[in-house]
């Protein structure tokens, strides 16, 4: 006898919809078929969409820029989230620049996020290096995170050298790691360009193609781990198909966020400019449109949720900007939008196999955690909702067809019908176990 019986969905196993039941138990999937088979509890799915628990692995709760703290803590945060769908949420740590650093900050970080309401774990995060790439690597490891982010640009607390960049991509190439970068060469950034109008000009398309080209060398040199966090401009995706065909999407992969599909830099010249203010910022037309015809080589659809409060970004200064926006809960509904069927993937598999959550996270598998997410795809039209403690949302005028009606963590609702429920999200440690 199973625990809970899903009845009457189509879910999306092998790239396929099909009409099936989902049997859970103990918080996991214990059995997939068409067989009508004995269970404590039946849930109708009334013919929705079925598919795996969405993972967001680039969010920012609970952050510090400058005076300001981000508008979502791991509670607000994490409960935009579930509403999206999203049922599992990686964080950063804070730069450190040794192993014993990195602890710390995963003490520190942890009892922030003793509240998230979805499952979560941490990048580790390193600066200018004080430290080996050995002892960085072990540290990160022991935390449960094989993945460790670095900032080639916010000098000086963040920066990363290319040396220290070299180093870590060097240490990769044992396969345990693999290193997510901020990719903007620090002086290719105008620093004098301060009125907000001018934010694609002082941090250019050109400062991130050529710092993540930079990276490619190091990966093809010693056949590390890369991953470039944001990527917001179609020729940086263009150079690296051309340039280094044998590393993307074998050694490098790219993540990008749906703002960089929905807005171009036009906006910076609008009174609300502040609103869409974030690090790499909006492109030009030109670099979104060439986004949208390669988007298909990401591997990965998240966010950079990193919310501040309207009055908080409201500046014309750039300097004096919080930078970062919304997006968890908005996410996958307005990329399923754009692209259909072909984003789920990117939102379930492709993470949970690169941060090192698969199979426990990213499929419809006996054994894997059972949360899911019901959808329906065709709805008349509806705005998107707005969970999160951050006012100005960039995507409220923005109508969709698609809605997120249940969600499902571990075997139990979150959100059931327009109803969220209590629930207390898990740590989860990671490991580099399976690849794409
Ligand atoms: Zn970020």
């Amino acid at each position: 006898m199973y625990d809970l019986r899903i009845c009457g969905g189509e879910a999306y196993l092998d790239r396929q919809w099909a009409r099936t039941n989902i049997y859970i138990s103990a918080g996991r999937i214990a059995n997939i078929s068409e067989a009508l088979l004995p269970a404590v509890k039946h849930v109708d799915a009334d013919g929705l969409k079925i598919i795996p628990g969405l993972i967001d692995p680039h969010v920012h709760l609970a952050m510090n820029s400058g005076p300001y703290t981000t508008a979502d803590d791991f509670y607000s945060g994490s409960i935009a989230a579930a509403w999206g769908g999203v049922t599992t949420v990686i964080d950063f740590l804070d730069e450190r620049p040794t192993g014993e650093g990195i602890q710390k900050e995963f003490e520190r970080k942890r009892k922030l996020a003793r509240n998230c309401v979805v499952d979560y774990g941490f990048h580790a995060a390193i600066c200018e290096l004080r430290d080996t790439a050995e002892n960085i690597a072990a540290a990160a490891l022991r935390i449960g995170s094989p993945t460790i982010k670095l900032y080639t640009t916010y000098k000086p607390a963040a920066y990363s050298s290319d040396e220290t960049v070299e180093k870590m991509i060097k240490r990769s190439a044992e396969n345990d790691i693999r290193i997510l970068c901020h990719a903007e060469a620090d002086d290719l950034i105008d620093f004098d360009l301060q009125d907000l109008s001018q934010l694609s000009k002082a941090r250019p398309a050109e400062a991130e193609i050529t710092q993540v080209l930079k990276i490619a060398e190091f990966v093809r040199k010693y056949e590390g781990n890369a991953y470039i966090v944001h990527v917001s401009s179609g020729t940086t995706i263009r150079k690296l198909l051309s340039e280094y065909p044998d590393i993307l999407n074998k050694r490098l992969y790219l993540e990008s966020a749906p703002h960089y599909f929905y807005f171009d830099d036009s906006v910076y010249q609008r009174p609300d400019a502040f609103l869409y203010s974030m690090t790499p910022p909006l492109r030009p037309f030109s670099e979104q449109e060439i986004l949208k015809t390669d988007w298909r080589l990401l591997s990965v659809l998240a966010t950079d949720h990193c919310p501040f409060m309207s009055a908080e970004k409201k500046h014309k200064k750039i300097s004096e900007i919080p930078m970062g926006v919304g997006g968890v809960e908005q996410s996958f509904a307005l990329m399923y939008q754009l692209f259909g069927d072909e984003v789920i993937e990117r939102y379930t598999k492709n993470p949970a196999v690169l941060h090192g959550l698969y199979p426990q996270k990213g499929c419809l598998q006996i054994n894997s955690d059972a949360d899911l997410v019901f959808f329906d795809d065709q709805r008349e039209s509806c705005h998107l909702g707005n969970h999160s403690k951050q006012d100005g949302s960039i995507y409220r005028d923005i109508v969709v067809h698609v809605r997120i009606e249940k969600v499902m963590s571990s075997g139990s609702f979150l959100i059931n019908n327009g109803v969220q429920y209590g629930k207390k999200g898990k740590y989860l440690s990671r490991k580099l176990t399976s690849s794409l």
